[in-house]
């Protein structure tokens, strides 16, 4: 299907804009008006512009206020509306948005609104123009699609359709069923927006907190079915307001937005039993490794030693060491800066169809690093920039990627494999990488939450395999851009002890390589729940959930990365997240007293 987006959902000038658009790849663009306003550009020179970008321009939006209004009023609004056909020549664009009348001065009178309309109609005909009604949710008298349906079939002019948005159908509650109902030929337009579900104004929230489909909580591709299945044939187009949009690079939220079209797609397909229109996702079976950078190895090896890993391989050819305990590998990578998480390897059944379904979702595929002998690694890059790649450990009839460090045997201990992995987001790229995370491994996004920090929130978004293989926490520990104040750790691995009490016990007698929690903790936990004592004397953290249990606990931190030692029990779903205030805040105070003597 061609695909549009409005020139409101990314930022910079129109001409940024405009090439942002095309260079990710859409067919068409709606023009907001304001756009044009503070564009020094005229209306002829923006069409060529548009053209030789190669995008259409398929609507014009919005003209406000229009409609059931006294006569003196309306002789005002034709003439203005007379001034925007003009413009719109100019501009080259045929489609007209026209949304329901907020004014006080509109009448609760859909005749009249039907009226007013038709004659809209008829001078937008002389131009060869088309106007498309389109329902607000906060309208004064018009807010729901099948009213705004009902006056448009009142109006009866060919020049005159509908234009339906999800955000306005669904953020009402509105069945959108309703939509099969309305002949293809009177669709002019659709667009398209996704929210999370939040109770607060339904204007506000829709010029604030829109995001693209598959960004927020709205059945969106429920909504599209109901529209092809009306016989629909126009662009597919994103109307999205967005305040970290509107600070965001547009390169980057113009891939974002076609990223979202095209899983899009791929959910109607699925809802209307359609072919697939990009390669079915291939989902990891879990991690193969986690790869750590360092200048210095000591102290990593030192904390590895401690949770019992065991230097299993060098490299031949890089400076890499292979670490391993039962399933979890680490790599410890001497070349880069750090210490950081630099890299993430996925176990795939098929690599090749990893890199294909990636790719076919934008997302940029990473040169091989790779010396003629050694096994093949496709990577590609996640939003945070972090490498991911895809790869097969010992699995029959195929090479293991590590056969290139040499042979060695199994290495048992009480922690068994990674159990997730956290990764801390630029503010601006969260939703992104929840919708690349979802879209590009086929994992289940859960529910965005909100955790106190001593000096702000962080949001927190997992996103899992449906065998719980795979975990990835997504966090952004600033909401708006960053504060100056210390750095604090911000990634981890969490390894998977099948011991927790043996492998706690171990570190705290090993030296100081826990993270030392608030006696405070446990007098509200013990209040809470019936625990074991040696929760306490461990400094294990502990939560449940409807499933199962949850004990884990921290190590101090290398830099900016850190371990977490996790054992679930009964199917305990969750991460610990009631917990996350104190590791913060005890981080913070780390930190502090880090900076005051380093
Ligand atoms: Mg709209
Ligand atoms: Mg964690």
């Amino acid at each position: 299907m061609r695909k549009s987006i409005a020139t409101v959902s990314v930022s910079g000038s129109l001409t940024e804009k405009l090439a942002a658009i095309a260079h990710a790849g859409f067919d068409g663009v709606e023009i907001f008006e304001n756009d044009l306003l503070t564009c020094p550009l005229s209306p002829q020179e923006v069409r060529l512009r548009a053209a030789d970008l190669g995008v259409s321009i398929d609507l014009y939006q919005p003209f406000r206020d229009f409609e059931a209004v006294p006569a003196d009023l309306l002789a005002r609004n034709l003439r203005r509306a007379e001034r925007k056909f003009e413009v719109m020549e100019r501009l080259g664009v045929t489609q007209l948005l026209v949304c329901s009348n907020i004014s006080p001065d509109a009448v609760d009178d859909d005749e009249l609104a039907a009226e007013h309309l038709r004659l809209l109609g008829e001078r937008a005909a002389e131009h060869g123009i088309r106007v498309a009604y389109e329902a607000l949710a906060w309208g004064r008298h018009v807010n729901d699609y099948l009213h705004a349906w009902r006056i448009v079939r009142m109006a009866d002019h060919p020049h005159l359709g509908t234009c339906l948005d999800s955000f306005h159908i669904l953020s009402r509650g509105s069945d959108p069923g309703g939509i099969e109902a309305i002949p293809a030929d009177r669709i002019f337009f659709l667009q398209l927006a996704d929210a999370p579900l939040l109770a607060m104004d339904v204007l506000q929230w829709s010029r604030h907190y829109r995001c693209f489909p598959g960004q927020g909580d709205f059945d969106v591709a429920g909504l599209v079915a109901h529209v092809l299945r009306a016989g629909y044939t126009g662009p597919l187009s994103l109307e999205v307001f967005n305040d970290v949009f509107r600070q965001a690079d547009a390169d980057r939220t113009a891939v974002d937005a076609m990223r979202s079209l095209i899983t899009l797609e791929e959910s109607v397909a699925h809802r209307l039993g359609q072919a697939p229109p990009i390669p079915r996702p291939v989902i990891p079976t879990g991690f193969a490794f986690a790869e750590l950078a360092t200048p210095d190895t000591a102290r990593l090896s030192e904390l590895l030693t401690a949770l019992g890993f065991l230097r299993t391989g060098t490299h031949p050819g890089k400076p890499v060491e292979l670490w391993e305990q039962g399933d979890a590998r680490i790599l410890l990578n001497t070349g880069g800066d750090g210490p950081e998480l630099a890299a993430i390897g996925l176990e795939s059944p098929d690599p090749a169809g990893s890199v294909e379904r990636a790719q076919s979702l934008l997302a940029p595929v990473l040169p091989r690093r790779r010396a003629p002998e050694e096994a093949p690694l496709d990577a590609v890059a996640a939003p945070d920039g972090t490498p991911l790649f895809f790869c097969r450990t010992a699995q029959p009839d195929h090479p293991s990627w590590t056969d290139d460090f040499g042979p060695k045997g199994p290495v048992t201990g009480d922690i068994t494999h990674i159990d997730h992995v956290a990764l801390t987001q630029p503010w601006h790229h969260f939703d992104e990488a929840s919708l690349f995370y979802s879209s590009v491994l086929g994992l289940r996004r859960h529910e965005s939450l909100e955790l106190a920090d001593p000096y702000g929130l962080l949001r927190s978004r997992a996103v899992t395999s449906p065998d719980g293989a795979i975990r990835v926490a997504l966090n952004i520990t600033h909401i708006g851009p960053q504060p100056s104040r210390p750095d604090l750790p911000y990634q981890h691995v969490a390894l998977a002890s099948q011991d927790i009490v043996a492998t706690a016990r171990r570190l705290r007698t090993l030296g100081d390589l826990l993270l030392p929690i608030p006696a405070n903790y446990y007098d509200d936990l013990e209040a809470r729940y019936q625990v074991e004592p040696t929760i306490r004397d461990l400094g294990l953290l502990y939560d449940r959930d409807e499933y199962g249990e949850f004990l884990h606990v921290y190590t101090v931190a290398v830099g900016r990365v850190f371990f977490e030692i996790v054992q679930r029990s009964g199917g305990y779903q969750g991460y610990g997240a009631s917990n996350a205030p104190i590791r913060l805040a005890v981080q913070h105070a780390g930190a502090a007293r880090h900076a005051l003597h380093p």
